[in-house]
């Protein structure tokens, strides 16, 4: 007959959120913002892989918003975006709002000081367990979690945060894969500091990918060249020569690197880099306990449009607040969260589609006509 009942919540275990990534750490903030303090399975800062990318959109600074965290951003580790180019569908440089990432630029970060002040935040508000999940069971509405080191703990539901690898997600829905494309991203060092660097952000369509390189708030210059695996030069993370090479057909961002004096500071690391997502992003059917996938757990994005930090503090902070009431009995939450990440989607697929389209001056590259519409 009526409701089923939920547990008491005194009684009830806490609701486990997998990963320290940006998604993570939201996620257990805003849980803990809606009265649910979480278990958070974070490895160690130095078990995790270094994320790479530092421009942060606009749309973020709301989002920290809503979750007390706007001062993170007022660290002199940070600044306000630089002006932003393109060199895409053109040989000339244009300033790049008709990019994907549309409206006023956002920030450049120090990506590993933003990510460590956001964990700490994170810390102080969740339990936290060094170790990783590493297989899960839903059993009298509870998640029977298995860790790394051995242990088991219950949880009343979960949150996966665990970027691509989607390690909960992907057992209970099937990942739907988009592109393969991968990343060869390193840092670059001035070593002539009588040129002053020009403060830009430039992106670059080349023959077979495109390229990235964007000036740090530390002066230090990030570069990454895109394409799909199969086209990704050989020996690229070993040999600098063939880095050298793929500069070679490059016009503006190899003129910058080359008038400033940068020097790469150490081989580039690959990256996946593609665009996936999970079918259903949340679980609240059926006997099981609620789960909601968030980040690059729910959906990852072509580094192209700056959406992936975005959307992993977005992701955190519904999490917070659609499991808070998944817990009182109220799922609606779980599924206004699902139909809004679709929707946003959806959005960035047409600006995808679109921003590629605008591409014409390889007709014979396969990176590019795998990307245009048939
Ligand atoms: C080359 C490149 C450039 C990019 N540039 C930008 C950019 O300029 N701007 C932007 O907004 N986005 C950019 N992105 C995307 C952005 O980095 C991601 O979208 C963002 O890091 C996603 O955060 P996340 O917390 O969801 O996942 P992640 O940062 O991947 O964090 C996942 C966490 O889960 C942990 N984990 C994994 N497995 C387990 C397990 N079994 N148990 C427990 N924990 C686990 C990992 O250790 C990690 O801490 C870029 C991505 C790439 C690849």
């Amino acid at each position: 007959m009526g409701r089923r009942s939920e547990p008491d919540v005194t009684e009830r275990p806490p609701v486990a959120v997998i990963g320290g990534g940006i998604a993570g750490a939201a996620a257990c903030i805003s849980l803990a913002r809606a009265g649910c303090p979480p278990l958070w399975l974070a490895p160690p800062a130095e078990q995790q892989a270094q994320a790479f990318g530092e421009s942060l959109g606009p749309g973020a600074r709301p989002i920290l918003k809503a979750l007390g965290l706007e001062d993170l951003l007022t660290s002199s580790a940070h600044r306000p975006a630089n002006a932003s180019f393109s060199a895409w569908g053109s040989d000339r440089l244009t300033a790049r709002h008709a990019a994907l990432q549309a409206g006023p630029p956002g920030y450049v970060l120090d990506r590993l000081r933003f990510e460590a002040d956001l964990r700490a935040r994170a810390a102080a508000l969740a339990e936290r367990l060094p170790h990783r999940l590493s297989s899960a069971a839903g059993e009298d509405q509870v998640w029977r979690l298995h860790l790394s080191n051995g242990e088991n703990c219950t949880a009343s539901a979960v949150v996966d945060a665990s970027g691509r690898a989607a390690v909960f997600a992907r057992r209970h829905s099937p990942l739907i894969r988009r592109d393969r494309l991968i990343a060869a991203a390193t840092l670059l060092r001035q070593h002539d500091l009588s040129v002053e660097p020009t403060r830009a952000t430039l992106i670059e369509a080349l023959p077979d990918g495109w390229l990235y390189a964007a000036l740090l708030p530390d002066e230090a210059l990030s570069l990454a060249y895109f394409t799909d695996p199969d086209l990704m030069p050989a020996g690229i993370s070993r040999d600098p020569q063939v880095l050298a090479a793929v500069l070679k057909q490059s016009r503006h961002i190899a003129r910058w690197i080359a008038e400033a004096g940068f020097v790469p500071e150490r081989p580039p690391r690959l990256y996946s880099a593609g665009t996936t997502r999970i079918a259903a992003p949340v679980g609240r059917n059926g006997r099981l306990p609620p789960w909601m996938a968030v980040g690059d757990a729910a959906a990852a994005f072509d580094p192209l449009s700056s959406h992936g930090m975005t959307t992993a503090l977005w992701g955190g902070w519904k999490a917070g607040e659609a499991m808070a009431a998944a817990l009182s009995g109220d799922r609606s939450g779980l599924d206004a969260y699902a139909a809004a990440l679709a929707e946003g989607i959806a959005d960035f697929d047409r600006q995808q589609a679109r921003f590629y389209a605008a591409e014409t001056r390889f007709p014979n590259s396969r990176f590019w006509a795998a990307r245009h519409p048939n």
